[in-house]
């Protein structure tokens, strides 16, 4: 599996198909030196894309739906990240005093398959297709008890989107060594400074 996004970041990736919300969330221009915004332009998010579904398919065993995507569906696309970003993570203590709004809608049929499962199909062509797969993989991981484990690194210059393995969910850095350790001596720098500044009055 590939998951260009999340392992360009080095960031450890959720299992099956969340990791496709989780590359969608990575597409973000991050890192030192700063790596590209994956949505940039049609040409690179038609690439991201391509791959993308081809890992989701792998990792699913189902068939992707062919995006093609055009202008119109690049926006959509990082309006839909945008959206995503601005959820993650956001646990029921964070999501208390929100308004309950429809941020994004999207089309899914119901298939009763030969096994005997029933599966979201997401309905549409184009982004809309790609949209309703994410979405539909957001609402496995709420029901599967997998969405609160992902989470966007805290540090906010990296703000990197990570699924978080850790036996009690209380992981905040995408790698405590990358981030982890740079915020901290951040913080005891400007102590240093605050102290510094005190006894020089
Ligand atoms: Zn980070």
């Amino acid at each position: 599996m590939s998951w260009d996004a999340s392992t360009r970041y080095g960031c450890a990736v959720a299992d099956g198909g969340l990791a496709l919300v989780q590359d969608l969330l990575n597409t973000i221009p991050a890192g030192r030196p700063r790596r590209p915004d994956l949505l940039a332009d049609l040409a690179s998010a038609q690439g991201w894309s391509d791959v993308a579904l081809t890992d989701w398919a792998g990792v699913t065993g189902r068939p992707a739906p062919r995006v093609e995507l055009d202008e119109r569906g690049l926006d959509e696309l990082r309006a839909l990240r945008a959206d995503l970003r601005s959820v993650v993570g956001a646990g029921p203590e964070h999501s208390a005093d929100l308004p309950v709004a429809d941020l994004r809608t999207a089309a899914v049929g119901l298939a009763l398959r030969a096994d005997g499962t029933v599966t979201l199909e997401p309905r549409g062509q184009g982004w809309r297709a790609l949209a309703g797969l994410v979405l539909t993989e957001v609402l496995e991981a709420q029901r599967a008890d997998s969405w609160r484990r992902l989470k966007t690194c805290r540090n906010e210059r990296c703000a990197t989107a990570f699924y978080d393995r850790s036996r009690n969910n209380s992981g905040a850095w995408h790698d405590v060594r990358v981030c982890g350790n740079a915020v901290n001596l951040r913080a005891s720098r400007a102590r240093r400074r605050a102290a510094a500044a005190a006894g020089d009055r």
